[in-house]
């Protein structure tokens, strides 16, 4: 934790250096004391300290300096730092000039000099200014904050990111906090700018790409090597479990993932039925552990980057990503897994990221406090982002097109919403439109047996609704099913092209593609289960395969 800061200002040095020497015998467990003989470089880095976060509880200042006079400056300090506590230290000769300044800056104390023995005449003193201090300061955040409009896709990218590489950060929204217009006025930067990310060293990055804010927390987007053993594209179960279990067996592992580890299973709000967590586990911890583990036995991760091509050259396999960077890897597993559909309608396209949101309950559901939300979907996903969004939201409506969801939902989770009374589920009934201004004020819902339409306030709306693959960027010949999922192992005897394609003497790995030394695991392979479970399972069975191919080669 950043300690607060007691300023201490004397031209003289000898006396700064006493003064010093007496603040930090006393007070250096709980303050950071910062002492100068420049009143102006002081204010300098007043503005400075702000940027930061930082919190000043104390200034003391000398009347008599040769660039300005003490209460000079803690009149320009009291702009920058209103509520932290002023003294002044005097000569006898300038008490008045501290009586007045009582009134002008509301000084809090003035101390004369000399002020030995401390112990009588100067900390009594300061321990009741700082312990007034004290009792009214609320810590600030000290990390990444990020200032924007509530209802803005930008910043929702921004937000989503953030919390998908589990980075801690205080969301500001310009139009109900202060401390938002304050911190981009020191910035100089205007609305224009948003959203502004204010990383902890006090940097402001306007309008940021993801990969610049990745690169500035230290992910990493560029690979350290140029051969890789095994090279995992998309960091979801599968693809952690394969990094784990291709980094404790020895390969030289690199994962990489456009976005963050996690994937699906990592927005979340709680797993209940993955082995091993009877009390469920959140998406975002899964995603920790699992990460954790992966690089403690050496794997290389390298996020944000998405690969947007593959193609095989011999043994040598190249992936190429989106800022042109290569990596060659003797196997691949691709376990890019699969995202929501959009619900292809121009009304609700008009404010994705505006009220509108694929996924994201986890992210979005703190600004719906106390306002009606809709979820549309009947499956797992839906029920717990239903759960997850009924903590804050005054009513969750579940939209559904069947009669109910005994068909597409587990039980526990239909109990779940049963017993949450603001939660009604809204058979038969379709989102057909969406209605607002700059961001979304109502739906309006369509029943499916009568067609009878009606609006609705919405705050937000939630779409989880099935799945497509992430392949289209696959150019090579991989053999995909008619929705776009990757044909694996003996199942691909079933298309006409895995003859023409498939040249090896031997049959297919189980989870191999049609490209000798390229698997599938997880949600991105046909006829997978969409489980987490079976996800990870599949990323630790695709290594013991990679072992076999790469031992033929
Ligand atoms: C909200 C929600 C709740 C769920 N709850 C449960 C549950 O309780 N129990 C359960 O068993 N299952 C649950 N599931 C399903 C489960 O999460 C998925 O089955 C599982 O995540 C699939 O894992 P995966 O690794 O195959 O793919 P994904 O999780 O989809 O991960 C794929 C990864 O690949 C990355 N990627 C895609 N394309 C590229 C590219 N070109 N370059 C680089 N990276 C790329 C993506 O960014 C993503 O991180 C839930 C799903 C959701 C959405």
């Amino acid at each position: 934790m950043r300690l607060p800061i007691i300023v201490s200002i004397d031209d003289d040095p000898q006396v700064l250096q006493a003064i010093q020497h007496d603040l930090r015998q006393k007070y250096r467990k709980q303050y950071r004391v910062l002492a100068t003989t420049s009143a102006t470089e002081a204010l300098e880095s007043l503005g400075e300290l702000k940027k930061k976060g930082e919190e000043v509880a104390l200034f003391l200042s000398d009347q008599r300096m040769p660039q300005m006079t003490g209460v000079a400056f803690l009149a320009e300090a009291r702009r920058i730092f209103p509520n932290a506590k002023r003294a002044l230290l005097t000569a006898y000769s300038d008490i008045d000039a501290a009586v007045r300044a009582i009134n002008e800056v509301q000084l809090d104390y003035y101390i004369a000099k000399p002020w030995d023995p401390p112990q009588e005449k100067l900390y009594p003193v300061l321990d009741d200014l700082l312990s007034d201090w004290q009792s009214n300061y609320r810590p600030t955040f000290e990390g990444l904050r990020l200032i924007g409009y509530q209802f803005s896709p930008q910043s929702h990218a921004l937000k989503d990111f953030l919390a998908g590489n589990l980075f801690p950060y205080q969301w500001l929204d310009i139009e109900n906090d202060p401390q938002a217009q304050e911190l981009l006025d020191l910035h100089k930067l205007s609305r224009a700018d948003l959203p502004v990310v204010v990383l902890g060293d006090g940097t402001a990055l306007p309008k940021p790409e993801l990969v610049d804010v990745g690169e500035k927390l230290g992910l990493k987007p560029t690979a350290n090597e140029s051969l890789y053993d095994l090279a995992i594209i998309g960091a979801g179960p599968a693809g952690l479990a394969a990094a784990v279990y291709g980094g404790s067996e020895g390969l030289k592992t690199i994962l990489i993932d456009k976005r963050a580890p996690g994937g699906q299973a990592g927005t979340s709000s709680r797993i209940e039925n993955y082995l091993g967590f009877p009390n469920g586990l959140s998406g975002s911890d899964l995603t920790r552990r699992a990460i954790t583990q992966a690089q403690r036995f050496g794997v290389e991760f390298l996020a944000p980057q998405e690969v947007v091509s593959i193609h095989s050259e011999g043994q040598y396999k190249h992936i190429r990503m989106a800022d042109d960077s290569e990596v060659v890897a003797r196997a691949i597993v691709l376990s890019t897994g699969v995202s929501y559909r959009t619900l292809e309608n121009e009304s609700l396209d008009k404010f994705t990221g505006a009220g509108v949101y694929y996924g994201a309950a986890t992210t979005e559901a703190l600004a719906f406090r106390g306002k009606p939300v809709y979820v549309v979907g009947g499956g797992n996903s839906a029920g717990q982002g239903a759960m997850y969004l009924s903590r804050t939201a005054s009513d969750v409506y579940i939209c559904i097109r069947r009669p109910d969801l005994s068909e597409t939902m587990s039980q526990y989770l239909i109990d779940q919403i049963s017993n949450t009374p603001n939660i009604h589920v809204l058979s038969c009934t379709e989102v057909v439109s969406a209605t607002g201004n700059e961001r979304l004020e109502c739906v309006v819902l369509e029943n499916m047996d009568t067609h009878e339409q009606k609006t609705e306030p919405a705050s937000g709306v939630f779409i989880f609704i099935g799945a497509k693959p992430l392949t289209d960027w696959i150019e090579m010949d991989i053999i995909k099913d008619p929705k776009g999922f990757i044909a694996t192992g003996r199942d691909m005897g079933r298309y006409a092209e895995y003859k023409r394609v498939w040249k090896q003497s031997r049959e297919p790995f189980v989870l191999e593609t049609c490209s000798p030394g390229i698997f599938a695991a997880g949600d991105v392979r046909a006829g997978a289960m969409n489980r987490v479970a079976s996800a990870v399972g599949e990323g630790a069975m695709a290594v013991s395969f990679v072992h076999k191919y790469l031992a033929e080669n």
